[in-house]
């Protein structure tokens, strides 16, 4: 029976690698970290994590953990309805509706569970769904398992968003979903300007903060802080998977009814097991931290700035970046990997995406700061850019 399937498996493969897509993992033997270990031995630094605060092996989080897990042992063996939610989860629950200044949330596995899971039991053939054409796989996906018509409009385009809120007016509920920080040029939604034109359309607002929360605006409460909006999106997800400490689990938070039907009718919550309390516990010591101080996302955006800056001098073509990405253009795919691999050679752990990621000829290189990157680090990845960047002549 294998035998047929895998013939047509082995030449998927060889596709794969002969189109030069093929991804290979590179194995880390230490703690995600600024500076990690490889299996090669190499120490590298490390400027291709979603580790934004440095929170990834902070000794308060992993302190927090075996507390918990001391407390509520190590696994749920559960669903949130049956047996699975602890005294934890309703504080982390809550924690998370006050960082955002939301009503209510609900915890997932994960973030890719939370868009999954938030579009089919609110939405149905009678509404609109009108989506920004960058956002997350997760989205899109949510989108399809949901009944209701689907728009999309150009990166961004608010006079392209005007016009798809204009096709979608004979429909029952609208709603314009956006990811907060796209992940692979690092720009910033409009997202004042998503909620002005949901107000004039009478659209609902959701934003996508994998990538924004605990990093966008002063204190890293994401783009309703930046631009001073709290309050006025109807749904957030986000993840605790990157800024927020980087383990596992994700979330929707917004209005409490919003929230109280998920709990009622979101598949990937209802269906799978509750997240370990061994996160849980971090995450509420996680967000205990980020109320006491923002010091760490002042480093993250010193640090952000410091970089963006000294490699825009350096010659190097960047996009306009609001967030802890700085994408450094190239353009062509096989210099965006060659790069990457002389960038290794100088210590210095990045990634190069090409076409699918990114659009055909927009290869780059994406570099991810950290509150956990200190001064030397930036300095030591600035001058590999530099000589990597002379010896393949890409400064301008
Ligand atoms: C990473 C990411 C997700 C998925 O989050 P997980 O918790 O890792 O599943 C969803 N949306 C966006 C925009 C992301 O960047």
């Amino acid at each position: 029976m294998y035998g047929k399937i895998r013939e047509h498996l082995q030449n998927e493969l060889s596709g794969i690698r002969e189109a030069g897509l093929y991804k290979n993992e590179r194995i880390i033997t230490s703690a995600q970290d600024a500076v990690i270990k490889l299996d090669s031995g190499q120490v590298v630094l490390n400027f291709c994590a979603n580790n934004y605060l440095g929170l990834s092996n902070h000794p308060e989080l992993i302190r927090a953990a075996k507390s918990a897990l001391d407390s509520h042992g190590f696994g749920m063996s559960s669903v949130r309805f049956i047996c699975g939610t602890t005294d934890l989860h309703k504080e982390l629950e809550c924690q998370i509706a006050g960082f955002f200044g939301t009503e209510d949330t609900i915890l997932y596995a994960a973030c890719f569970d939370a868009n999954g899971g938030v579009f089919e039991p609110l939405f149905s053939e009678e509404d609109a769904i009108i989506s920004d054409s960058l956002n997350h796989a997760s989205i899109i996906d949510g989108v399809r398992l949901s009944k209701a018509r689907r728009f999309r409009y150009n990166n961004a385009d608010m006079a392209d968003l005007e016009v798809q809120l204009q096709k979608a007016l004979d429909a029952r509920f609208r709603i314009v979903v956006t990811d907060g920080v796209f992940s692979m040029d690092g720009n910033v939604a409009p997202v004042d300007e998503i909620v002005r034109l949901a107000r004039k359309y009478d659209a609902l607002v959701m934003v996508d903060e994998c990538h924004s929360a605990g990093v966008v605006g002063e204190t890293g409460r994401g783009v309703t802080e930046k631009f001073n909006i709290r309050g006025e999106v109807d749904i957030i997800t986000g993840t605790l998977g990157k800024a927020f400490g980087g383990a596992i689990g994700g979330f929707t938070t917004g209005k409490k009814e919003i929230i109280e039907l998920l709990r009622q009718r979101s598949r990937p919550y209802l269906f799978s097991n509750a997240i370990p309390p061994a996160v849980v516990g971090a995450g509420i010591r996680m967000f205990e931290m980020m109320a006491e101080t923002s010091e760490l996302q002042s480093r993250l955006h010193q640090n952000t700035e410091y970089f963006v800056t000294k490699i825009k001098e350096a010659g190097f073509d960047i996009k306009p970046t609001q967030s802890a990405i700085c994408a450094v253009m190239l353009y062509d795919a096989k210099m965006s990997q060659e790069f990457a691999t002389r960038l290794l050679q100088e210590g210095i752990y990045v990634t190069g995406f090409y076409y699918p990621v990114v659009p055909q000829g927009a290869a780059r290189i994406r570099v991810q700061l950290s509150a956990a990157h200190q001064q030397e680090h930036l300095d030591q990845a600035i001058a590999a850019f530099k000589k990597v960047g002379n010896a393949l002549k890409v400064l301008q």
